[in-house]
């Protein structure tokens, strides 16, 4: 059970930046550059302003680490240091603590005044397939109804190495991406823009500690590794990725962009909300079975807000569902000796739960663009149209502890 903790900032009622959170995020100010920070409340903790004044002694004494566009060289201090400096701040937002407090008119930045930045600079990024429910919902649609799931589905965390460069920061608009696709009706291949542009509901793992080329990591150590969680948009355009996807997987309809939460939120923070994961079945190779629990109680939403209109919940969903978890999944990734960075971003994929409220995708709540989505201001989707928002949420709650991950907000402008 985690000890009741209590903090002189004021905390907002359903604040998602709880004293229990204390998730890591680059922001800057109209001040300074780009560095790292604590998200507490409606504030920021300035690290680098705090290290300077040395109130970090003894966990971290080169403030250098936070004075960074990136928390790769942070991150790479290791596990103990992350766990060290909760503690620590912890201590110092502590109610019956002042150092921190006399200081406060300097080393809280309002989050309102600082503009977040993508945390990590990601080397690679990696896209599992790991919910049973959406593999299941996308075989029937795209394949066979009796046979939705591969044969090798339950076998394998199935994944595909994405692309790193186009993943942007929550409040990045996306255009829409054009391309090859190939209508039902027509015998040949047009170029166009996509008509079926969609959202995937995914949360992401950041890698906090690399590996060697040809080193394994086992699902027992596999969480050493992980630094912590964000919320992952997968945009997705399904006309072009049902025409390009065979035989060699998504490619254009995916690498247009993908966008992420700015708060890292860690596993640290995300104890008190182990549950077990679905009971797999059949039984799984050795390298794979796993001890504990593993999965995450990590409740999820999904929002549609339309240009100068209010935002509809299209989709609950929680973390919880996913049939493989994350050591499994990185497990998978290096059991042939592939390696591993820090800072490498790897993605749940889509999120779905069984009911269709669950579904992570305008392709599943559309059921491939049969049904209507009905939205509050009266317009219906099938997929997503030009200058919608979409705004993924994430919180997990037990009692008076709360840990959120904020938002991944982002707007699809009209293609170039
Ligand atoms: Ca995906």
């Amino acid at each position: 059970m985690t000890e009741h903790l209590s903090t002189w900032v004021e905390i907002p009622k359903d604040s998602d930046f709880t004293i229990y959170n204390l998730p890591y995020g680059i922001f800057s100010t109209a001040n300074h550059s780009p560095r790292a920070g604590v998200a507490i409340g409606e504030y920021i903790v300035d690290l680098f302003f705090v290290c300077e004044k040395g109130l970090l002694e003894g966990v971290i004494n080169d403030s250098t680490v936070f004075n960074k566009a990136f928390l790769n060289d942070f991150i790479s201090l290791g596990k103990d240091t992350w766990s060290k400096l909760r503690n620590k701040l912890i201590e110092l937002l502590s109610d019956s603590n002042s150092k921190l407090f006399q200081l406060k008119s300097e080393a809280l930045v309002a989050q309102k005044d600082a503009t977040m930045h993508l945390p990590v600079q990601i080397g690679d990024y990696t896209d599992f397939y790991s919910s049973i429910e959406h593999a299941t919902n996308v075989g029937k649609m795209f394949r066979d109804p009796e046979n939705a799931l591969l044969p090798n589905w339950k076998h394998i965390p199935v994944g595909y190495h994405g692309r790193s460069s186009s993943i942007v920061v929550s409040g990045t608009d996306i255009h829409r991406p054009k391309g090859q696709t190939k209508p039902n009706d027509s015998e040949v291949p047009i170029f166009s823009a996509s008509r079926l542009l969609d959202f995937e509901l995914e949360m992401a793992f950041v890698v906090g500690k690399s590996t060697k080329l040809g080193e394994a990591v086992s699902t027992k150590d596999a969480e050493g590794h992980i630094f912590g969680m964000v919320l992952f948009n997968d945009w997705s355009a399904r006309d072009i990725q049902k025409w390009e996807y065979v035989p060699l997987g998504p490619f254009l309809g995916k690498n247009f962009g993908s966008s992420m939460s700015p708060w890292i939120v860690t596993l640290e923070a995300l104890e008190p909300f182990r549950v077990d994961s679905p009971k797999q079945d059949p039984k799984v190779l050795p390298y794979l079975e796993y001890e504990g629990k593993k999965g995450f109680d990590i409740s999820l939403e999904v929002y549609i807000k339309p240009e100068n209109s209010e935002e509809t919940k299209v989709c609950t969903s929680n973390f919880k569902y996913m049939y493989w978890n994350m050591a499994q999944q990185l497990a998978h990734h290096t059991v042939n000796g592939c390696n591993v960075n820090v800072g490498d971003v790897m993605a749940s994929g889509t999120i779905s739960g069984k009911e269709k409220h669950e579904f992570g995708s305008m392709l599943e709540l559309s059921w491939g663009g049969k049904n209507t989505i009905p939205l509050k201001d009266g317009s219906e989707r099938k997929f997503l149209q030009d200058n919608d928002t979409v705004i993924m949420k994430g919180h997990a709650q037990k009692e008076e502890i709360r840990v959120g991950f904020g938002e991944v907000r982002s707007k699809i402008l009209p293609a170039k």
